[in-house]
């Protein structure tokens, strides 16, 4: 068996929220090289989607590995050190704890791992997004594993026409529940449909019995009084024999569709595909990006990658993105440009309410109390 683990952070923006800054980078692909002439480490890349690093690391120890968390956290403490030398924008900031204890959990990194036997041939795709939530996968998931006029193997191929389990965060409630897709797909949808509260997790091939994807779907941790996990995802998406083909799982994302996220994590934008260098937001910290890193791993090894929305059939993705954008920020402040008020990530509410309490009176109070 074999892990695949991607973990990310975002340990400093170059400039403001924008990117990753050059010598963040080759730091860690640095101590990537170490971990793999020591041993703990297969094989790694190491790729950046806007502000965060994400480590693509190939390794024996499983999922939750106290070995492989606690590398990533020293890689991002070097980076977190160089932001810090340079005066890079919000240097370590998803390291939430001064001292790391046994796994990721609820300290501020995000990760997504798949533990798997190794197939004669594993095409994988790695999907690593800015500015947006881990709840912006459920609808391209729905759509890779649930819907036949994405996924033509639902209909035509007969080790995936028998559909797939779909594992789903609850993550206000800390719940977890298995949909078992075809038949409990209006049930699922009723939920997954509210991807802020309801996220897709991890999903199984009924046939083959093996996991397919897994998302960075953290339950959310309160950590100094603010929930914190809801964060810039990333995504593992095996695929082939049995499972989505490489273009199954790509095409959802030719529809550039409405994410939470964007400037200061409080609108709704929409998902643009793009190539590793286009994937910094520089539009009002947006329109929110998604890359596609494709790998065969091999004996774990990481062949590859290869950059896979660097493609001129998403440029009318792109294109839409850039005209919903347009439309969604002449809303300037008003819904549903600025998300509801209850997940705005930055919020006034609390102090405005407090401050203008005596100024609010009550309309019932005012007919009881109007003069006859
Ligand atoms: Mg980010």
């Amino acid at each position: 068996m074999i892990t695949l683990s991607i973990i990310k952070a975002d340990t400093g923006g170059f400039v403001g929220h924008s990117a990753v800054h050059p010598d963040m980078m080759a730091e860690a692909r640095r101590e990537v090289e170490r971990a793999k002439d020591s041993g703990l480490l297969i094989d790694g890349a190491v790729a950046s989607c806007g502000d965060d690093i994400s480590l693509i690391m190939t390794h024996t120890y499983g999922c939750d590995a106290g070995l492989i968390h606690s590398f990533a956290w020293d890689t991002f403490q070097s980076t977190t050190h160089i932001a810090k030398e340079l005066g890079l924008y919000g240097a370590g900031q998803d390291l939430l704890s001064d001292a790391f204890s046994g796994n990721l959990r609820g300290m501020g990194p995000g990760y997504a791992e798949l533990e798997f036997e190794e197939r004669p041939s594993e095409p994988v795709l790695c999907f690593l997004a800015d500015k947006t939530e881990p709840g912006a996968w459920n609808l391209p998931l729905y759509k890779m594993f649930a819907d036949p006029f994405n996924t033509a193997g639902l209909v035509i191929d007969e080790k995936m026409h028998a559909g797939f389990g779909f594992e789903v965060y609850d993550l206000y409630e800390e719940k977890r529940i298995i949909f078992d897709c075809p038949s409990d797909l209006y049930d699922m949808l009723m939920y997954i449909g509210a991807p802020a509260r309801y996220v897709i997790h991890s999903i199984r091939s009924k046939t083959l019995d093996i996991t397919a994807a897994a998302t960075s779907t953290q339950r959310l941790s309160l950590i100094a009084g603010k929930y914190v996990g809801k964060d810039d995802p990333v995504m593992i998406v095996r695929c082939q024999s049995g499972l989505p083909a490489v273009g199954e799982a790509l095409e959802p994302f030719a529809f550039s569709h409405t994410v939470g996220g964007c400037m200061r994590g409080s609108h709704h934008a929409p998902l643009m595909p793009v190539p590793l260098k286009q994937s910094h937001t520089s539009r009002f910290d947006g329109p929110p990006r998604v890359v596609a890193l494709g790998f065969q791993v091999h004996e774990g090894k990481l062949i590859g990658p290869r950059d896979m929305f660097d493609d001129p059939a998403f440029d009318h993705a792109r294109v839409q993105a850039t005209e919903v954008m347009d439309y969604l920020r002449r809303h300037g402040p008003f819904e549903p440009h600025r998300l509801p008020l209850e997940d705005l990530e930055y919020t006034t509410m609390a102090s405005l309410t407090k401050r203008l309490a005596h100024r609010w009176t009550s309309l019932t109070t005012e007919v009881a109390t109007a003069p006859t």
